[in-house]
């Protein structure tokens, strides 16, 4: 068996089938798993401004330009194994850089309140056991972390849930469309408008504390009723709707000291953003956006997006990640202006733009290690595919002996 780095459910139970040093087969995996085990089509090689080079003048000429950069930014890390993470923060701290990741732009802030204890959270394995109420707001797990329903939260028989879907568990949606995880919903979606999520809330607290809600009375009274009776309820938080409450999460946390028997999980999307995280914190107290110095500091200004506006980095280290894929064009200019370092086992957007590219091994196919689910799980990794690519981790290493 190994486990599958597709998202952040880290899924443990896949069969592969190798030949030639490649898998071939893969069993148990969603669509999505099986593709990503399958590994990239296009390769990346070592590469000075985008000409052919040798790894170790890569690695030397990376290390060169992060130590004659005035700021330079660390960034990506959310599908980088934790060893490489900690690596990361090492090189992070000894050249004073910034270090920020993707749940920057998503789920950090909710990650941040569990790490701190703010929201009552369990396992992935309580839901399985024990949860009769599932509530997917914001999240449409379906297609984000394809097995969530089926191995974790709806379909499976749990220690107290020996009945299921069936009989045992209701699941509901909260989303602005009718996702296909509020299709399984059935009867208990609730559509709301785009960015309704915060009213919504509120309408859903005051009708737990008995007021009637103005709008859709019958059928919050119902949700609230049916929350309120819950033996061991989980909401699960998709982006859908942290964008939608912004930074006011603390909104949330009151919905949650209303649920006694309520738990609330982050619906993580890459496989070890919870890692990245969790390390993150262990060493500063923040979660991303932090700048070392003497100390570690957190301000907005370091979240990469702020930063490529202000223009306020003068090199990028990117692994684990692929930001030109994801950011407003408006930066992209800016990106392409700076000297990029990628380190990632695939051409990506971001490679194309790189003055340096370092290949490495995928990770939990050609290399291992260990990565956090998204529940804070530590699930190993294994690398079973003979390969002569350096792990991330390795290559972070090299980077800071050049150093
Ligand atoms: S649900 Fe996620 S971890 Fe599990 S097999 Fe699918 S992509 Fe891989």
């Amino acid at each position: 068996m190994i486990t599958c780095t597709g998202c952040s459910l880290l899924c443990d139970d896949i069969d592969v089938v190798i030949e030639n040093h490649r898998i071939k087969e893969v069993r148990n995996a969603c669509r999505r798993g099986a593709a990503k085990l399958k590994g990239c089509r296009n390769r990346l090689r070592p590469s000075i401004d985008q000409t052919p080079a040798d790894i170790d003048t890569s690695i030397k000429r990376a290390a060169l330009i992060l130590k004659n950069a005035r700021s330079p930014m660390l960034y990506g890390w959310s599908n980088s194994t934790c060893e490489a993470q900690s690596n990361g923060i090492k090189l992070a701290k000894k050249l004073n850089a910034i270090i920020d990741d993707t749940s920057s732009f998503c789920q950090g802030l909710l990650i941040e309140k569990v790490l701190k204890k703010k929201f009552r959270a369990c396992s992935l394995d309580d839901v399985k056991n024990k949860a009769d109420v599932l509530v997917y707001w914001g999240s449409d797990a379906q297609d984000s972390q394809p097995r969530h329903l089926s191995r974790f939260s709806y379909f499976p028989r749990g220690e107290s849930r020996q009945r299921g879907y069936e009989e045992d568990r209701i699941a509901i949606a909260i989303d602005v469309r009718e996702s296909n995880t509020a299709k399984i919903c059935k009867g208990h979606f609730y559509r709301i408008p785009l960015k309704g999520d915060r009213e919504f809330i509120l309408s859903l607290t005051g009708a737990l504390s008995g007021k009637v809600p103005k709008h859709d009375a019958k059928r919050i009274l119902e949700l609230a009723d049916i929350m309120k009776k819950a033996e061991f309820g989980a909401i699960f938080v998709g982006i859908g709707l942290t964008y939608s409450i912004k930074d006011d999460v603390d909104i949330l946390v009151a919905l949650g000291d209303m649920l006694p028997n309520f738990h609330i999980l982050p619906m993580v999307g890459h496989y070890n953003m919870r890692g990245f995280n969790e390390a993150l914190f262990k060493e500063t107290g923040f979660v991303n956006r932090v700048r070392f110095d003497s100390t570690a500091v957190h301000e907005n200004k370091y979240a990469i997006v702020e930063a490529l506006k202000q223009k306020s980095i003068d090199a990028l280290l990117v692994t684990g990640s692929d930001p030109l894929s994801c950011l407003p064009g408006s930066m992209i200019s800016y990106l392409a202006s700076i000297p990029v370092i990628c380190i990632d086992p695939c051409v990506t957007l971001t490679s194309k733009i790189s003055k340096i590219t370092i290949p490495s091994a995928v990770s939990g196919i050609e290399s291992g290690g260990s990565a956090v689910r998204m529940d804070g799980k530590v699930i190993e990794l294994s690398g079973i595919v003979e390969n002569n690519y350096l792990a991330d981790t390795e290559i972070l290493s090299r980077i800071m002996e050049e150093l």
